[in-house]
């Protein structure tokens, strides 16, 4: 039996990370358990995704001491956003709706924000990082967790937060039982380059049978983000650099002029969960764990990161009045704070997802309404940009 902790958090993706960075400023010992190897964690690779930040998340990484580690040169604003669909004319136009707010949200490469958690709490005293190790169950009782690994070493702790993926094997055996959705389609991405501007606007383009969007980086460069059909990614994936690079430049209509790949192309199967209760005895879900949200809304780390930043301020609160970190009212008044939000969220970007991947003829006239009535409609357009920019509340990104 090891020295016990106060927290252990199995998972040093970047939502066990952020709750990690959370714990600086305390005097709490905390312990990250990651299953991966320590170099994968310490410098992690490029991996396609390009992170779309909202401006609450903005304040949660720089109150955090993570927004000045990463390399600003590599931060490219979203100065609008354009959803397009099939080939109606029918267009929905988000701008900020505030004057003194000259951006959407800010787009940042995923292994960027992961190399500036881990540089966070790399040599904090009070927060290890165990690599290399795979947490296997987690035995929970009225004062402590034990924490088993899969070489049946055990430790303790007063609360345990799983932060281990949207496949959580730990959800699973503590009992939290998970809505999965299937969307059979994978997301294929990859970054090219460009000879015309993209001004900074995202694109969003539902077309029929599959759909595109543009993610503008920094420079004449973008993310290009490309759902398919399962049995037709392999193929998207096989094609030559040329062929890829003719087939995206025209899907845009020389919109950009020629693309050229820029980057690996990654793909991603898509599966959305969400855990029916995001608490148990002395344990806590964040992250991908407790929602696992299509990609389409750019939600998943933002819903992350405001998770655990409503689990660490409840955390923080009970230190400081030396109460029971792992009480069952402070973990349920987390699950009260969060769960609202991203059921809200997890069925509202499915409902989305749905209609605009339905091909058939009469919802064909029905997503071009729905464009339409948005787009001259300004409240839901000024509710959706509103809560884009807004840092004090639940933001989201429309696409
Ligand atoms: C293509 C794409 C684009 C995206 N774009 C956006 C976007 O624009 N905006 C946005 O907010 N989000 C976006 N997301 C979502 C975002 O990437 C995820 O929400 C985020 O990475 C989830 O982080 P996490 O730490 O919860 O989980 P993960 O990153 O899955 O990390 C889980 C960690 O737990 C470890 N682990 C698992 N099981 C165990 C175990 N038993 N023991 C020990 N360790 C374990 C794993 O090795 C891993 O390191 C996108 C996702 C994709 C795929």
């Amino acid at each position: 039996m090891q020295t016990p902790y106060d927290i252990v958090i199995i998972g040093s993706g970047p939502a066990g990370l952020s709750f990690a960075c959370s714990m600086l400023d305390t005097d709490a010992r905390v312990l990250l358990i990651e299953r991966s190897d320590f170099e994968s964690i310490s410098k992690p690779q490029e991996d396609g995704r390009e992170i779309a930040l909202t401006h609450l998340s903005l304040k949660i990484l720089k109150k955090l001491g993570v927004w000045d580690l990463i390399d600003q040169t590599q931060v490219a604003p979203l100065r609008e956003a354009k959803v397009f669909d099939g080939d109606s004319p029918s267009l929905l136009n988000f701008k900020p709706d505030q004057k003194n707010i000259d951006a959407l949200g800010y787009l940042v490469p995923n292994y960027l924000i992961r190399q500036a958690l881990f540089d966070r709490i790399k040599d904090a005293a009070n927060i290890d990082l165990r690599c290399d190790a795979k947490v296997s169950d987690v035995q929970q009782q009225p004062n402590h967790a034990q924490i088993v690994l899969e070489n049946n070493e055990t430790i303790e702790a007063k609360l345990v937060i799983a932060a281990d993926s949207r496949f959580s094997e730990i959800r699973r055996k503590v009992g939290i039982p998970t809505l999965m959705k299937d969307f059979s389609k994978v997301m294929i991405v990859t970054k090219m380059t460009h000879e015309k501007p993209h001004n900074n606007i995202a694109l969003e383009c539902f077309d029929y049978g599959k759909t595109l969007a543009l993610l503008p980086m920094v420079g004449n460069a973008s993310s290009v983000v490309l759902t398919v059909k399962t049995n037709e990614s392999q193929k998207m994936l096989d094609m030559s650099e040329e062929e890829f690079n003719s087939f995206v430049t025209d899907f845009f209509k020389d919109e950009f002029g020629h693309m050229t790949q820029a980057g690996v192309r990654h793909s991603y199967p898509l599966i959305g969960t969400h855990a029916q209760t995001f608490i148990a005895q002395r344990f806590a879900l964040i992250g991908d764990a407790s929602v696992g949200m299509h990609p389409v809304t750019a939600h998943g780390f933002n819903l992350g990161l405001r998770g655990q930043d409503i689990l660490a301020n409840l955390v923080k609160e009970a230190l400081t009045h030396g109460q029971d970190i792992g009480s069952e009212p402070l973990l349920k008044l987390y699950e009260k704070k969060h769960i609202n939000l991203t059921r809200l969220m997890f069925f509202g970007t499915n409902g989305v997802v749905a209609l605009f991947t339905n091909d058939a003829p009469v919802v064909k006239q029905v997503r071009r309404m729905v464009l339409k009535i948005a787009e001259h409609f300004p409240p839901i357009k000024y509710l959706i940009s509103h809560h884009l920019t807004e840092a004090n509340k639940n933001k989201f990104l429309p696409f």
